[in-house]
């Protein structure tokens, strides 16, 4: 392992470039109309509502997981991550741009600081696909990057705090970056004394497989950092066997693999389809991390599930999966040092 003063991040040529996923994240469906026509939906039922919702927060869906929804089916559990609804144009008490209050924790430019011993760097602001429950809907993030100055603030600021030991990749989705500019990062980490691990928050490996590529492995796998991926799956259909053969890459390079998942309303709201996920994701070398409780987003009320209804759920849960395979079900709380955990027999 090369040891060297972290000082700037530059992208460097690699070896083994793959670029056939950048060929597949360009060709997504951004578009009503297409969206519509690809999955066979009718558009005088759906058009108006779809193009409604598009334009609080565009549509971005690549193939291979277009591929995985079933033609047709309004009510197909990955279409509905996905398909812009006019009820997003909708408001209701309690539902917020920002529940998670991320503004206001930044020690540098694209990077979170809100538990000690962590950190979330924001490589990208990019994702490859557009969650119609996610809180990123309403921050411009598309053209957000980081300038190298950023860059090496945030590799300053790391440096400094020997708190932190733990970096997370984060965005946006950080997989959206080349490799050239995350192997340079993760180099550059890795010369930090006090820094172990990397961590990767992504849903590229279960949306576009083949970004697990030759030269992701490598600067993934050859640091002197441990590698963790957390992917982000609600459904068990979202892994087929395209994604099992990705993710068993990372996990032969030795990548410890987690899940977490967003209790969703029509997409995972039931005990056989979370104890379905629990074991296809365990089938696919991951084990299941968090099951985040429902954050009230404003545009995703249709997606609401109450937390008591998401307690009864994992109650349940723990009655037919091994303890290994029930997530643990959560909330991020301003303020609070960590992730909070539900109490489930409160
Ligand atoms: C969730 C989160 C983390 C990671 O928390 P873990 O409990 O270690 O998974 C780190 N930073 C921020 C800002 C987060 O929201
Ligand atoms: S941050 Fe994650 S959940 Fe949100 S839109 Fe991007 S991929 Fe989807």
């Amino acid at each position: 392992m090369i040891q060297r003063t972290a000082t700037r991040i530059e992208a460097r040529p690699i070896d083994h470039a793959d670029h056939s996923w950048q060929r597949l994240l360009s060709e997504s469906v951004t578009t009503p109309d297409a969206l519509l026509r690809r999955l066979d939906l009718d558009p005088t039922t759906w058009l108006h509502g779809a193009d409604k919702g598009h334009r609080l927060f565009p549509i971005r869906v690549p193939e291979p997981y277009l591929s995985r929804i079933a033609r047709g089916d309004p009510d197909d559990p990955l279409l509905r991550q996905v398909l812009p609804l006019s009820s997003e144009a909708e408001t209701y008490p309690g539902f917020v741009s920002d529940p998670l209050q991320e503004s206001g924790s930044m020690p540098a430019t694209g990077l979170i600081r809100k538990y000690d011993s962590r950190a979330l760097l924001m490589v990208t602001g990019q994702c490859a696909i557009n969650c119609r429950y996610c809180f990123r809907r309403h921050f411009p993030y598309e053209d957000h990057r980081l300038s190298p100055e950023d860059r090496a603030q945030a590799l300053k600021a790391l440096s400094d705090d020997t708190r932190i030991n733990e970096v997370i990749f984060s965005g946006g989705d950080p997989l959206v970056a080349n490799d050239r500019l995350l192997s340079a990062w993760a180099e550059a980490l890795a010369a930090i004394p006090h820094i172990r691990r990397l961590r990767v928050h992504t849903r590229l490996p279960v949306v576009i497989p083949q970004r697990v590529s030759d030269s992701l492995i490598k600067w993934l796998s050859g640091s002197r950092l441990q590698a963790v991926v957390v992917i982000h799956v609600n459904h068990p259909a979202e892994l087929d066997a395209d994604t099992q053969r990705a993710l068993g890459r990372l996990k032969a390079a030795g990548v410890t693999l987690l899940n977490q998942s967003v209790i969703l309303k029509g997409v995972n709201d039931s005990t056989r389809v979370l104890t379905e996920l629990s074991e296809r994701l365990f089938e696919c070398g991951v084990l299941p991390y968090y099951l985040h409780a429902f954050d009230p987003v404003a545009g995703a009320h249709h997606f609401e599930v109450s937390d008591d209804k998401a307690r009864e759920l994992v109650r349940q849960l723990i009655t037919v999966l091994p303890g290994f395979l029930v997530p643990r079900l959560v909330r991020e709380i301003p303020g609070r040092p960590g992730k909070t955990p539900l109490d489930l027999f409160a």
